[in-house]
């Protein structure tokens, strides 16, 4: 089973876009998918036609109880695709677990009873906050998608970095895998050398030993589609929305690649039991929203 925490401390850049669709273009290549909506926006949820009330078992429960039924709470939406929504209510998880000694292994407790996925992808909110840090202690792997504008790279080291040395106190083995281009323009002269420099930084990282040594740039970039921005009105993926659009072969084709690089590479999605949380230093952690 892999494990991937989608994550970018900042807002608006596809996090939720790429969950589903990469998630759903999995399911379709035969992969059974679960997909954990961890930010209490809940988007990736209404994205797909999930509005959760008080009576449904949400991920907030669940954090607040992992001996509950996680699996009575998930909702399959397509063939291979579940998904384990979130409400408004998750916000207060913060503040809920903030004096809980097992706070961040909570979610990778969770997903002990996930045993028949082959792939668990989480929709992380734009922060470092406890949300984001029991996604990377359950996680194998992060992957960061971005848009190619001309701050991009200075953001993008220091994101790496923080989340690669953050994960790691939750979790020893978290690998920061991949980047995905999201809202692509590639006509643009500026997207060019963006994605250029992106190359030239990953290349300098590689033997580096730092948790993000190994990230790759994933091909293709996704292209800017106004049905991406439309299907979460339908409550439907890019494939039950309109299948032949450019945003569904993109992310058809980011999937193959994605499945393609974790062929070559050992799995190591973190079991309950081992990996203790060595010092509680990612505790302290503030919040990042920009
Ligand atoms: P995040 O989860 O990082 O906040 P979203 O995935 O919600 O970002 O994307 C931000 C906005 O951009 C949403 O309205 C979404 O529909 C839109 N969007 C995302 N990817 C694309 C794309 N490739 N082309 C067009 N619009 C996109
Ligand atoms: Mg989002």
């Amino acid at each position: 089973m892999r494990t991937v925490s989608v994550i970018n401390q900042k807002g608006g850049v596809g996090k939720t876009t790429t969950t589903v669709n990469l998630g759903a273009a999995m399911a379709q290549s035969g992969c059974r998918t679960c997909l954990v909506d961890l930010d209490p926006q809940a988007h990736l949820s209404l994205h797909l036609g999930i509005r959760a009330d008080d009576d449904t078992t949400t991920v907030y429960d669940l954090l607040l109880d992992p001996t509950l039924d996680a699996r009575e709470a998930l909702v399959q939406v397509e063939p291979n695709l579940s998904v384990l929504p979130a409400e408004t209510d998750l916000v207060a998880a913060e503040s809920d677990l903030a004096s809980e000694a097992d706070k961040h292994l909570r979610l990778r407790k969770v997903f002990e009873q996930f045993q028949d996925f082959d792939v668990i992808m989480l929709d992380c909110p734009p922060s470092l906050g406890v949300l984001t840090l029991n996604a990377l202690a359950a996680s194998s792997e992060v992957l960061v998608p971005m848009q190619a504008h001309f701050l991009a790279l200075q953001g993008v080291g220091k994101l790496l970095e923080t989340v690669g040395m953050v994960g790691r106190g939750v979790n020893p083995t978290l690998r920061v895998g991949a980047i995905a281009l999201c809202m692509h323009e590639g006509h643009t002269t500026l997207a060019r050398e963006v994605v250029e420099d992106l190359h030239t930084f990953l290349d300098n990282a590689r033997d580096s030993g730092m948790p993000w040594s190994g990230c790759r740039l994933l091909e293709p970039p996704v292209r800017r589609n106004v049905k991406l921005a439309e299907a979460p009105s339908f409550g439907q993926s890019i494939f039950a929305y309109d299948s032949s659009c450019n945003g569904a072969n993109d992310y058809r084709r980011l999937a193959m690649s994605v499945l393609a690089m974790w062929a070559l590479q050992p799995n190591n999605t973190p079991a309950m039991n081992e990996g203790r949380l060595e010092d509680d230093a990612a505790a302290n952690v503030a919040g990042d929203d920009h």
